[in-house]
């Protein structure tokens, strides 16, 4: 596709590309300039329905698959994006902002490795047996049956991918509501299955927003499992929702993730990995970590160290190699990030690097802000304790192993973090204790696809994963056995 034309986004349902029932779209825009980039459809209730029929109506003959054909099918998928990594990589970065080479070793090949991985995982999948003197439990894994998949739009096709391969490697059909900012590779995802002749019904999608599209799906009565990535506020009304119909429900939701940072560290690959892990995709991932606590023996080094890496970092096209940073993904988003910026400076705070960056005039309408980072703030202020999701991050001092925890502790959150030392004993020791459903030690995003992943207190609801992926998307049922 030529940069300069408008693509059109129709809904994907029942195997068959769709406009809406009620003809009515939305404009989808770059983020880097601002500029209309494609057309997709605005769906309402009626669109959802049908894509829920269509998922109901596909579930007996999908879910009466053997797991290993199943396996099969996703592995296809596979090939198939593997076929389209480029596209996927080049779609993903004018969609969302962020640079191309990120958009490449992350979102393109994540989304590909998701289906790999879980493909490979359905086939090690053996029936659990436990003896008793007189009877045989055995354990049946069953679909869980029409699965509601929403997704964000900070990493669209990588988190899509990670709800759709297990659901249906799981034998559930699915409908899926991506983010409106960011609907073009779920878009890819549907030409791809369409491509590789998936049987109709078993993934469907809707595009359009969250009230108008999204609230339907969740609370829809014949929708039976709902697994969403989002924002804390968003989760709590798609939790209202399901509710009330006991629904099977997973919630990925928002972090504001603590990076510790000791005396005894690799001050070198600590600056660096810190760094990395607070401006990754502009911050817009929810495990980035945007609180920065620094032991105080070399707290002035480390920030010294901190900036000058920072103020290095290339700002500029989304699809230039060269990028290190790209946009932000909306005008309201950079507003949102801009006005946490403004209350840090009233909260006390002082900003150490960041601004508003000098880019070409192409890009005026773009939605940028250079990498900021604070110091002074309290611990507990509110730029210091609540989800900024943008490439802002504030520096806190701490003088003991204690307080460093309770600081990590003390937001609403509990998604992930880091630790870095060269004392891993001490590393351990304190991972342990933060309320948090990850750390890394010496790390950041070093992910094994087979581990749980999933937040505490308000970052969540439930794990998924490898195993505890495939646990959420089935239904263990037991079979009990009298032997004589
Ligand atoms: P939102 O909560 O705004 O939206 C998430 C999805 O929910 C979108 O598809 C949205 O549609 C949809 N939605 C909105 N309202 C409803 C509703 N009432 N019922 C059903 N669906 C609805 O999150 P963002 O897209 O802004 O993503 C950023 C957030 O996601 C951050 O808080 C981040 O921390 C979190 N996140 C968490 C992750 C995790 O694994 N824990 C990973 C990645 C992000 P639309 O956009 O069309 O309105």
């Amino acid at each position: 596709m030529g940069s300069s034309e408008i693509s059109v986004v129709r809904n994907y349902i029942g195997g068959s590309f769709v406009d809406g029932k009620s003809e009515s779209w939305f404009d989808v825009l770059e983020p880097s300039t601002g500029k209309l980039f494609a057309k997709a459809v605005l769906s309402g209730k009626e669109d959802v329905d049908s894509a829920v029929i269509a998922a109901k109506g596909a579930l007996p003959g999908w879910s009466s698959l053997e797991m290993k054909e199943r396996a099969r099918w996703l592995d296809m998928i596979a090939d198939g994006l593997e076929e389209v990594f480029e596209e996927i990589a080049e779609l993903e970065s004018r969609d969302t902002g962020k640079p191309i080479s990120l958009a490449r070793s992350v979102d393109a090949s994540r989304s590909v490795a998701n289906f790999r991985f879980f493909a490979g995982l359905l086939l090690e999948q053996e029936t659990e047996f436990f003896q008793m003197e007189d009877a045989t439990n055995y354990v049946v894994n069953k679909p869980v049956g029409v699965g509601a998949l929403i997704t964000p739009w900070n990493l669209p096709l990588y988190l899509l991918s990670w709800k759709v391969a297990p659901a249906i490697g799981m034998g559930n059909t699915v409908v899926c509501k991506p983010s409106e900012l960011t609907p073009m590779t779920a878009d890819l995802l549907m030409r791809v299955i369409d491509g590789v002749g998936l049987p109709p019904g078993v993934i469907n999608l809707v595009h359009g927003e969250g009230a108008g599209a999204g609230e339907p799906l969740v609370s829809h009565p014949d929708v039976d499992l709902v697994s969403f990535t989002g924002g804390t506020s968003t989760g709590e009304k798609v939790a209202a929702s399901a509710a009330p119909m006991f629904k099977k429900i997973s919630l990925e939701l928002g972090g504001k993730n603590a990076s510790i940072v000791f005396a005894d560290c690799n001050m070198e690959s600590t600056v660096e990995g810190v760094v990395r892990s607070g401006f990754l995709n502009q911050g817009q991932v929810c495990l980035c970590g945007s609180r920065i606590l620094v032991e105080d023996g070399i707290y002035d080094e480390f920030e010294r160290r901190f900036v000058e890496s920072v103020e290095k970092m290339t700002i500029g096209d989304p699809l230039d190699e060269s990028s290190d940073l790209g946009a932000l993904i909306s005008p309201e988003h950079l507003e949102k990030v801009r006005s946490y910026i403004d209350l840090a400076k009233e909260e006390g705070g002082t900003i150490l690097t960041g601004g508003t960056p000098c880019l070409p005039s192409r890009f005026d309408g773009g939605n940028w802000i250079s990498p900021t980072v604070i110091g002074g703030l309290e611990y507990d202020s509110r730029c210091a304790t609540e989800e900024i999701f943008g490439p802002v991050v504030s520096l806190h001092r701490f003088d003991s192993e204690e307080e460093a925890i309770e600081i990590a502790n003390c937001t609403r959150y509990g998604l992930a973090g880091s630790v870095w030392t060269e004392d891993l004993e001490k590393g351990k020791r304190v991972s342990e204790r933060i309320d948090s459903g990850m750390i890394w030690i010496n790390t950041w995003l070093h992910r094994d696809l087979r581990v749980p992943f999933g937040g505490v207190k308000d970052s969540g609801v439930g794990r998924e994963g490898g195993r505890w992926s495939l646990g959420f998307f089935s239904e263990a049922m037991n079979i009990c056995v009298k032997q004589g």
